[in-house]
């Protein structure tokens, strides 16, 4: 799970790392009191979206030449006028892809006079079971650009969780970003705090891009982007009442109401299957005939005529699905209160694209025997091979 800028900077604010002050806005009268408080002389009006790349980023409903999603500002007056400009627009950088998102909150932060911009990060590294420091003197732009044309001014290094950040650690920070004397002790104190954010919370990344030197040689986080391991969200609360469903695909939040494990996919072809393994064979086989999946769905263990509905919504909410293909195994559920509910609510859905129905496991004959009795135009199908190359040609029929 991922928060907003001004979310993940209150959290770090807790473990004592440096940000500026700020207040989060949703009019732009917001927005001017914000800064009002904050007093000035220099304030930088932000855009809050699940995305980075903001400061490059443009609306589209504004002309080429207006500026982006981070804008500078010198009086109240003028922040208020960003805000009104900014709010409402749908804001499209490098990250949101071209659909671009749309701005609904803003975050009006205290103004920072810059000497240098810096890169740090934080995120698990699988391959070596630790947490990895990503460290550049090359911040404020895009890091997958360093990566790509200047490796070398990258540095990476992993702290073992087990023995935790220590002062040869903050060295090597200070190190990869060339800092000395006290900016290499506040970046020592700042790596710690940022490790301890980092465990405490179960973050997934945090990437602090950019870290500046202010000019008066101070180290501030001017950025912050945080993401969470939703398995361990449930240790924290805190950190769940963050969740801004706005920023997540609408059909998966709706199956996860429905614990149904859904992910949207390119494809033309709706999948509803049970358990992750099978979901992930039938994705396989639809592309060796020749179609694309629509999408990933485990509807679980209970396929109840409830959840089956549900997925049958969810699948037939996305335009791209030419046709659906239902492959369940009934092993704990039996295959005819699968049917039944299948039918059911194939029945309430008025399906309108073909549907193959693949049906294995217990009580599988008295399943079929369900589905062909239905009235409905379920194709059945006697293996996943078959179910596979049915719902392929069906699709390209009716195309
Ligand atoms: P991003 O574009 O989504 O990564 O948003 P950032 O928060 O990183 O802001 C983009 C850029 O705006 C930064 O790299 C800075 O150059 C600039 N910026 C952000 N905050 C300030 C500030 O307080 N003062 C100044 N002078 N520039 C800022
Ligand atoms: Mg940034």
């Amino acid at each position: 799970m991922n928060i907003h800028e001004y979310q993940a900077k209150a959290v770090l604010k807790k473990f004592g790392v440096p940000v500026s002050g700020g207040g989060v806005a949703f009019s732009a009268q917001e927005a001017r009191s914000a800064a009002q408080e904050l007093g000035g002389p220099l304030w930088v009006v932000k855009t809050q979206i699940h995305a980075g790349g903001r400061g490059k980023g443009k609306f589209k409903e504004l002309d080429k030449s207006a500026q982006g999603g981070v804008r500078l500002a010198h009086s109240v007056d003028e922040v208020e006028s960003h805000a009104q400009e900014m709010l409402g627009k749908t804001l499209v950088t490098h990250q949101t892809g071209p659909a671009g998102k749309e701005v609904k909150r803003l975050y009006i932060e205290d103004g920072t006079d810059i000497a240098d911009e810096l890169y740090l990060s934080i995120l698990v590294d699988r391959e070596t079971s630790q947490v990895a420091f990503v460290a550049s003197t090359e911040g404020g732009m895009d890091i997958e650009a360093v990566a790509a044309d200047t490796p070398e001014k990258i540095i990476t290094f992993s702290v073992d969780p087990a023995i935790g950040f220590m002062p040869l650690h903050g060295r090597k920070l200070a190190k990869a970003l060339g800092l000395y004397g006290d900016l290499a002790k506040q970046i020592s104190k700042i790596g710690a705090a940022l490790y301890k954010a980092f465990t405490t919370k179960d973050m997934s990344l945090l990437e602090i891009n950019p870290l500046v030197v202010t000019k008066d040689n101070q180290l501030r986080c001017l950025d912050a982007k945080v993401g969470f391991d939703s398995n361990a969200l449930y240790r924290h609360p805190d950190i769940m009442e963050l969740r801004d469903l706005d920023e997540e695909d609408p059909a998966e939040v709706q199956a996860s109401k429905f614990d149904l494990s859904y992910v949207k996919l390119d494809g033309s072809i709706g999948c509803m299957v049970n358990g992750a393994g099978l979901a992930m064979a039938t994705m396989d086989i639809i592309k060796l005939y020749g179609e694309e999946p629509a999408n990933f769905l485990d509807v679980g263990g209970g396929a109840t005529k409830e959840k089956v509905t549900e997925a049958f919504k969810i699948i037939l909410s996305d335009p791209n699905v030419k046709g659906i293909l239902v492959n369940i195994f009934g092993g704990i559920m039996r295959c005819d209160v699968i049917a039944e509910g299948v039918v059911a609510a194939a029945k309430e859905m008025d399906i309108k694209v073909p549907l193959v129905v693949r049906l294995e496991g217990t009580n599988v004959e008295k399943g079929k025997e369900i589905l062909s009795q239905s009235g409905l135009a379920i194709i059945p199908a006697d293996n996943l091979a078959d179910a596979a190359q049915k719902i392929v040609t069906a699709v390209k029929e009716a195309a």
